[in-house]
């Protein structure tokens, strides 16, 4: 694709900060008046490079039933964070109602979230309600690993005249168990920024880590990867805080995080290239992680069928049934283009796995079992 020239102004322009990166950070949730307060009030103490508070008013939540933001009255003690901290405001606005709400509340940044971002429908109410209003608004990236998505989002609202906008990476969802709550896959992101090299971007570590062990290291290499700027959630007491309690700091821990930042490149020093062998590692981290889950699924599921064999006095080879299972099997991997031999050769392991796991469950001896393996 090539590049989209957009009007966008530059990050350290936006009347925001002056000084790059940009700081970020307050509560998942705004949860009561006096926890949003004492955070405000512990990051302006504790962390001078926090330029920007944020806070869910409307929370987004997977299952009903959970807690689901306060709604307008999280806006007035916005109100108050700003008027006593002198912090800038900002919160996720999901429709046009809520627009309205942090406009007239004076919230000064407003950020799509990544389940808003899926939708077109509703970004484009969202662009609709700012049509004719100048206002920062940040677009973070949608749940499943889609650029177009994200792009496209952005254009509505660039489309709605927004000029202050940017780009929120906060990682994408990959279904599996693995080190991220939600996988960086850093080269969505930088492809991003290849096409539209004007938007600034920021990156969610908390979202990205979903714990806090990982933070200090997924905001450094977000920096390393010139990204613009970091929001990471910050709790007065993140044990006990109504959503995201895993991945929020203390105002404290995330001053010693920011301390610990190579925040900049010494004046004059450009930025290191993106190492993109590093990211392809990264990307066959997450690849093999898939295929052991995948392996370990496909295992477990061999599993029942042994116990059901079992229970109907039914036989562990059924050689009808691997002949299909076989041929079905290689032809698709020839049609992914996977070398034929290899194929095979896994298909091999596979059937071998899948015999021992029901000679295991079935009490059969191995040795019984005349392995009908495909020849080499
Ligand atoms: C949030 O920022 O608290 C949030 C809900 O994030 P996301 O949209 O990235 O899930
Ligand atoms: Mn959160």
């Amino acid at each position: 694709m090539t590049k989209i020239k957009m009007n966008i102004k530059p990050l350290d322009q936006w009347g925001v900060v002056q000084d790059l990166p940009l700081i970020i950070s307050g509560p998942c949730s705004a949860e009561t008046k006096e926890q949003v307060m004492a955070t405000a009030k512990a990051l302006v103490e504790k962390t001078p490079q926090v330029r920007v508070f944020r806070a869910g008013a409307w929370k987004p939540r997977t299952r009903p039933n959970s807690f689901e933001g306060i709604g307008n009255e999280a806006l007035g003690w916005m109100q108050e964070v700003k008027a006593e901290t002198g912090l800038l405001t900002s919160v996720e606005v999901a429709n046009a109602n809520h627009v309205y709400e942090a406009l007239k509340h004076g919230i000064d940044i407003l950020w799509v979230g990544a389940r808003t971002t899926v939708n077109p429908f509703s970004v484009q109410e969202i662009a609709n309600a700012l049509k004719g209003v100048d206002i920062p608004v940040m677009v973070k990236n949608p749940i499943n690993p889609d650029l177009q998505l994200w792009l496209g989002a952005i254009e509505r609202i660039h489309q709605a005249g927004i000029t202050r906008l940017g780009a929120i990476h906060r990682g994408f969802s990959s279904g599996q168990n693995g080190r991220f709550r939600n996988a960086p896959q850093w080269k969505l992101p930088i492809e991003l920024k290849r096409l539209v090299p004007d938007l600034p971007m920021i990156c969610d570590p908390s979202h990205i880590c979903g714990n806090r062990d990982m933070l200090l290291e997924i905001s450094q290499k977000a920096l390393d990867l010139a990204m613009d700027g970091l929001m990471l959630e910050s709790h007065p007491n993140p044990d006990e805080a109504w959503s995201d309690q895993l991945q929020q700091v203390t105002p404290v821990a995330l001053a010693g995080i920011l301390e610990d930042l190579n925040l900049r490149k010494p004046e004059g020093e450009d930025r290191e290239p993106v190492d993109f062998l590093k990211l392809y590692r990264d990307e066959i981290d997450l690849i093999d992680l898939e295929i052991l889950d995948t392996m370990s699924r496909r295992a477990k599921v061999i599993e029942k069928i042994a116990e059901y064999k079992k229970e109907h006095k039914m036989t562990i080879l059924q050689v009808s049934r691997w002949d299909e299972l076989l041929k079905d099997r290689l032809s698709l991997a020839k049609k992914l283009g996977l070398d034929p031999k290899f194929s095979k050769e896994l298909y091999q392991q596979i059937h071998l796995m899948s015999i021992r796991i029901q000679t295991k469950v079935m009490n059969v001896d191995e040795e019984e079992i005349d392995l009908d393996l495909p020849q080499k």
